[in-house]
Formats: structure tokens, C-alpha cells, sequence
């Protein structure tokens, strides 16, 4: 493989928000503002998604429609996140972006709560790749907005496919979302800081428990 400038291992990095970029899960953190009941639903049908019994695009609109999220608790969810960022975040993203390296965020979270964030880390709205949703009469957002290829299981190989990102690529999450685009990216990193998935981590090339370690794998 070409040697990179700036003793850049990967021509180009991918990184998850919830449980990686972030500490906290965007569609919990929702659920949470309404009753138990409705949290427990929803973590059911995540569980449910995860351990293949239900395609995640089908689980995406029914915990949407238990959440019925209004616009103004997606802004407050940006917020959230933006105070979520995990430490040694923004400097990594900063050490990479001055290295000349291309940074992506890729989620299966709302895209519109995750732009706030982006904007602190530097990273432009045009590489933050999501799920966009559309509201309804009573001003609720709980359809998707067409087709959403990351609401959907196997989105992220889909899209970073067709980001054809500069090589080599890697990208870094805790998911199995995550992992299942290893066969389109050279290489997995599994970020276990906020979760550690030993299924996830089993399929990873590295593992990196916080940012500090991550700088080790991202430079040389
Ligand atoms: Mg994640």
C-alpha cells in the first residue's frame, strides 16, 4: 500500500456517533422522555432487531411511532450529544482533518440531532451520513423520509460503498451495524469506550477503549 503524509495509516476514517463519538444511544435517550413502559418497548425491539428476529427497517418505524419524537426534543437530543462527546474526541478529529485525512460520520441515528455535534468536531454536513425522518400533522417525527438506507440492517456497507472512500479506509464503532462494513472498508476498529460487544470485538482487526488508544491505530 502507498505510505500516507503526515504518518497517516488510512487515507480515510469512518466513525460512528452513538456509543462511539458520543456515550449515549440516541433512540434511548427519546425513549426516556417518555414512560418506562415506552423505553422498555423500544430497548425490546432493538434487542429484537440485534438478535435478527426482526429487520432493523422494520423495528426503525415502530419505535419511532412509540416515541413520537417532536422536533424540539431532536434539538434537545443534539444538545445531548454534543455534551456526550467523548473525551480526546475533538482532538483526534482535529489531529486527522490537519493530516489531511477525509472524516466521515456514519449512523443509523437522526441526522438532524447529530449535525450540532459534527459541526464541534469539524466534520462537514456534507460527510455526516444518516436517517432523515419526515413529521407528521400533529408535528411528530415518525416516518422515515423515502428511502433511508442506514435505517436499514446492512446500510453502512451499503453507503460507505458508494462513498468510495479515499484508500485505505477503516472505519471505528461498538455495533453490529458497524461491523458489517468491514468488507467494504480495509480495515474494523471495535470502540469499546462505552460498550464492549465481544461479538463485535471478535470481528474487529483492532480494538481501541478510548481516544488516546485510537490515535495509536490511526497514526503510525
Ligand atoms: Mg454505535
Amino acid at each position: 500500500m502507498k505510505r500516507l503524509p503526515n504518518g497517516l495509516r488510512f487515507a480515510s476514517v469512518v466513525f460512528d456517533v452513538d456509543s462511539t463519538l458520543a456515550a449515549i444511544e440516541g433512540v434511548d435517550w427519546l425513549a426516556a422522555l417518555r414512560s418506562p413502559a415506552v423505553a422498555s418497548a423500544c430497548a425490546d425491539l432493538t434487542a429484537r432487531a440485534m438478535a435478527g428476529e426482526m429487520a432493523l427497517e422494520e423495528v426503525y418505524e415502530l419505535r419511532l411511532r412509540a416515541i413520537g419524537p417532536l422536533v424540539e426534543e431532536i434539538v434537545a437530543l443534539g444538545e445531548a450529544y454534543r455534551h456526550a462527546v467523548e473525551p480526546g474526541a475533538g482532538a483526534l478529529l482535529d489531529a486527522l482533518r490537519e493530516a489531511g485525512c477525509e472524516v466521515h460520520m456514519v449512523s443509523g441515528g437522526l441526522r438532524s440531532a447529530l449535525l450540532p455535534l459534527a459541526r464541534d468536531l469539524g466534520v462537514p454536513a456534507s460527510r455526516v451520513h444518516a436517517v432523515s425522518l419526515l413529521a407528521d400533522e400533529s408535528g411528530r417525527l415518525v416516518a422515515l423520509h423515502g428511502a433511508q438506507p442506514l435505517a436499514t440492517q446492512h446500510g453502512k456497507a451499503k453507503v460507505l460503498n458508494d462513498l468510495a472512500l479515499p484508500r485505505p479506509s477503516v472505519m471505528v464503532g461498538d455495533g453490529a451495524t458497524d461491523a458489517a462494513a468491514r468488507g467494504v472498508v480495509d480495515s474494523f476498529i471495535a470502540y469499546t469506550g462505552v460498550a464492549r460487544r465481544p461479538a463485535v470485538v471478535h470481528l474487529a482487526d483492532a480494538e481501541a477503549s478510548d481516544f488516546a488508544s485510537l490515535y495509536d491505530l490511526l497514526f503510525e
